[in-house]
């Protein structure tokens, strides 16, 4: 059997590696789309949205939640910089349920001074990391 391609993929924050494997195919949340990626695929630099990582290896899937940043892809390996970034197995249930909460209650009051993008911004991270873990 031909020997399977693999490109290396890279998920890092300012605070530590998120992920590092050498793994089949990726689909990354592309600001104007997704983006799915195989072995040697041609260079790019995206912008990413808030959105999932999906990450395909030998049949099973892994979900990484990720809030913006950067993709580059060049030579069969895929680079993921984002300020937060969390694979389904690290992400706290119960802190993003909380996360949600308040941002939909500062959205609902409808006072003058909130920040509308960014209680927008924040209830979309608590729910792209509810998505991550199958809550959402
Ligand atoms: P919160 O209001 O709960 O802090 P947030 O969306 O404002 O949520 P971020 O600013 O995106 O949080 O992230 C700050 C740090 O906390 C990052 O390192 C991020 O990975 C981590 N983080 C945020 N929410 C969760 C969560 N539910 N589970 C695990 N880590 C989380």
């Amino acid at each position: 059997m031909a020997e399977e391609k693999l490109q290396r993929l890279e998920v890092v924050t300012p605070q530590e590696r998120v992920y590092s494997q050498d793994i089949r195919f990726v689909v990354l949340p592309g600001a104007e789309g997704e983006l799915g990626v195989l072995p040697e695929h041609a260079p790019l630099v995206s912008a990413l949205k808030t959105g999932l990582v999906r990450v395909q290896n030998e049949g099973n899937t892994l979900k990484i939640a990720v809030s913006g940043g950067f993709a580059e892809v060049r030579n069969s390996k895929v680079t993921v910089l984002a300020n937060a970034a969390e694979r389904e197995d690290q992400i706290n249930i119960e802190r993003a349920k909380a996360a949600k909460e308040r941002a939909e209650q500062r959205l609902a009051a409808k006072d003058p001074d909130i920040d509308l993008i960014r209680a927008e911004a924040a209830l979309k991270r608590a729910l792209n990391r509810l998505r991550a873990t199958g809550q959402a």
